[in-house]
């Protein structure tokens, strides 16, 4: 069968525009034993991808120029050589940027659509989701009564996140977003305390400001200023989970002035990788899908249509577009 899929053109430097890309057209056999065809429904779009688009070692390889681009997908099963994985099944696995797969079966992961819905195994019961819920509980376990501030909290990690720091006793949660949609969308859709939009001000001003007494707990998605200022406001002891420095995925960005300050505060900044966590999933999604389900989970998703338009939605991400997750439907 014909299908299409999105390649790597060629490497950006700074910002990645529509000529880092190829839309291509391919002819996939049948599959072979132990194989599956798969017919991607929604792919995910994810800031991580940047750093793939560059020829640097990091702890995944980097996309191959004239190879399709992977990262995670659903879809579903249209036909199978695999006893294990029936034709009509839905399917979460790591070949998306593309309409339709050619993949072994035991590259993917049978989901359960009776529980949420297919792009929820892409956003709050995904990668994204499971991040955010290893930074609370592990990474910088916040607990009853903690001051806690996420930055880029309007995206698909930020927006767990304070959600699930709230759940596990924090007093207090304060979110950073760009712009005025956003931060009202923190306090009244994601259920934070206070909102900051750091493109008004002076970011560490406003959360002197808002949490006076110090932050016990930050979740960095963002670095750059914003780890500054968090390493400003939290408190001797303090944890922040560095999950991931989006200011700087284009062109790198200075790091934070007082890092002198986490000798003298004796604080912990503890970095993760949900690829080191996957075994967790069950776990996690087997809380998740319940909070999702008796709506003390909130989620919002910005969608893309089409695979033609992947490349917009990668841009947007990265700049900003996206209110909670960002998705492309096939
Ligand atoms: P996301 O937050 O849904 O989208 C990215 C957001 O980053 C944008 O919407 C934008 O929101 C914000 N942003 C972009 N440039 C910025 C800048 N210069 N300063 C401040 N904010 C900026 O993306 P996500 O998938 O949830 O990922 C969030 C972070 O977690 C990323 O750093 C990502 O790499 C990381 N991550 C890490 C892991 C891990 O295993 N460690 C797993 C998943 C994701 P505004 O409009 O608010 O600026």
């Amino acid at each position: 069968m014909i299908s299409r899929e999105i390649r790597l053109a060629s490497r950006p430097t700074g910002e990645p525009s529509q000529e880092n890309f190829e839309l291509a057209k391919v002819n996939l056999p049948e599959p072979a034993e132990g194989q599956i065809l798969v017919r991607n429904t929604w792919m995910s779009v994810d800031p991580y991808m940047r750093g793939r688009m560059d020829d640097a070692e990091s702890y995944i390889p980097p996309f191959q120029i004239g190879a399709p681009l992977e990262g995670s997908a659903v879809g579903e099963v249209i036909a199978s050589n695999d006893p294990g994985i029936p034709a009509g099944a839905t399917v979460t696995h790591f070949l998306g940027w593309r309409e339709h797969v050619l993949m072994d079966a035991a590259d993917a992961v049978v989901i359960d659509t009776a529980i949420a819905r297919p792009q929820d195994y892409l956003g709050a019961l995904g990668t994204t989701g499971l991040t955010a819920y290893l930074a609370v509980t592990e990474i910088a376990p916040v607990k009853e009564g903690n001051i806690v501030f996420v930055s880029g909290a309007a995206g698909a990690v930020g927006s767990v996140a304070g959600q699930l720091a709230r759940r596990f006793g924090a007093a207090k949660v304060i979110g950073s977003a760009g712009g005025p949609e956003k931060t009202r969308s923190l306090v009244e859709d994601f259920g934070f305390d206070v909102a900051i939009d750091y493109r008004t001000g002076a970011l560490a001003e406003q959360l002197a400001e808002h949490a006076p007494e110090g932050v016990d707990v930050y979740v960095d998605n963002v670095g750059g200023d914003h780890l500054e200022a968090a390493i400003d406001a939290l408190k001797v002891h303090g944890h922040a989970a560095l999950v991931g420095m989006i200011s700087g995925y284009n062109a790198p960005v200075p790091g934070p002035r007082n890092i002198y300050s986490a000798v003298t505060k004796r604080l912990t900044l503890r970095g993760v990788l949900v690829s080191d966590h996957l075994d967790r999933f069950p776990e996690y999604i087997g809380k998740a899908a319940g909070w999702l389900a008796d709506g003390t989970l909130h989620t919002e998703e910005t969608v893309v249509e089409g695979l033609e338009n992947a490349p917009e939605a990668f841009f947007g991400v990265l700049r900003g577009a996206n209110t909670g997750k960002m998705l492309v439907r096939l």
